[in-house]
């Protein structure tokens, strides 16, 4: 394989995302450190839950790849947070938000699963984000605690309470994602709790998802596209189901590296042609290196509703 491209620790990226195009990850916590454990988990089932806000990584260190990575000359329609874990967790988000906003015009969005918002310094730091996508998935705490797993010591009150509060505070768009499974969440009662509290949270825009791509339990079912697009109007404001990534023409990377693509799929599945776009890549160079890491048991294919996933092993 050929361009050795320089590795990153905390990028991953472009990757295909179907709410922010080509999104540029950036990851500020350690592997799956996070304070929710959810079914439908793209990061496996062993979750290093804690509720403690640490300095997990050097926000320097950060901006420093990101400075880095901005002479590449690579597109990306936004700089996310989000990665292998809760973010929210870095107890110096603000310096990284802040710092990438005097690096670059590229806006930022925050993915988080806003578990943290009751807390006011959480608030305050994430509301430096362009954009701020949480995700509220129960509408009690008996469907909180199945899908998602919180550790032990969050209450699902003070989480919907700290996403009311983030409302009132922050003048930015937020975009709440509510992750639908199967059989778990998508009963009438449960879709009328829902909604009771995305009124009272009162976000721009619900997106509806659910899970198309590999999750860390195997049981987990898509809910079928027409069950989508009906449960959507009767959410308010009403959902938006988020469409596949748009597939354009774009030209070949040469700063792609094998590499780079399994640091994308140990953070999130893609197929083939997802992750030609969003790196920009041809499809067949795509396919050489996966054929490569396939060979070397580095990545595993899945089936997902007839689409093929790669995954990292
Ligand atoms: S889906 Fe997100 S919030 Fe849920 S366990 Fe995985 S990283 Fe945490």
């Amino acid at each position: 394989m050929n361009n050795p491209a320089p590795e990153y620790r905390y990028l991953f990226g472009p990757v295909p995302s179907r709410r922010l195009g080509r999104s540029l990850g950036v990851d500020p916590v350690p592997f799956k450190t996070c304070t929710q454990n959810c079914l439908y988990c793209q990061l496996g089932t062993d979750a290093a839950q804690t509720l403690e806000r640490k300095n997990y990584v050097p926000p320097e260190e950060i901006l420093e790849e990101i400075r880095r990575w901005l002479t590449e000359g690579i597109a990306a329609d936004y700089i996310t947070i989000s990665g292998s874990g809760e973010p929210t967790l870095h107890s110096r988000l603000d310096e990284i938000i802040e710092g990438i906003h005097r690096l670059t015009k590229i806006p930022t969005a925050l993915i988080t699963n806003g578990t943290l918002f009751w807390d006011p310094d959480v608030r305050k730091q994430c509301s430096l984000a362009d954009v701020v996508l949480p995700s509220l998935d129960a509408g009690d705490p008996e469907t909180f605690k199945k899908i998602n797993q919180p550790h032990p010591n969050l209450s699902f009150e003070r989480f919907v309470e700290g996403l009311i509060l983030f409302r009132k505070e922050y003048s930015g768009p937020i975009w709440l994602e509510v992750f639908l499974c199967e059989g778990l969440n998508t009963d009438p009662d449960s879709i009328t709790n829902l909604n009771r509290l995305i009124r009272k949270i009162n976000p721009d825009k619900v997106q509806l998802n659910t899970a198309v791509r590999p999750t860390a339990h195997p049981h987990i079912r898509a809910v079928p596209p027409d069950i989508l697009e009906q449960i959507a109007p009767q959410l308010h404001p009403k959902a938006e189901v988020i469409a596949d990534f748009p597939k354009g023409r774009l030209e070949k990377s040469t700063q792609i590296s094998e590499q780079i693509i399994l640091e994308t799929l140990k953070r999130r599945p893609c197929a083939l042609d997802e992750l030609a776009d969003s790196l920009q890549l041809e499809p067949s160079l795509t396919a050489e290196y996966l054929q490569h890491l396939l060979k070397t048991n580095q990545v595993r294919i899945e089936n997902r509703s007839g689409k093929f996933y790669f995954c990292a092993n």
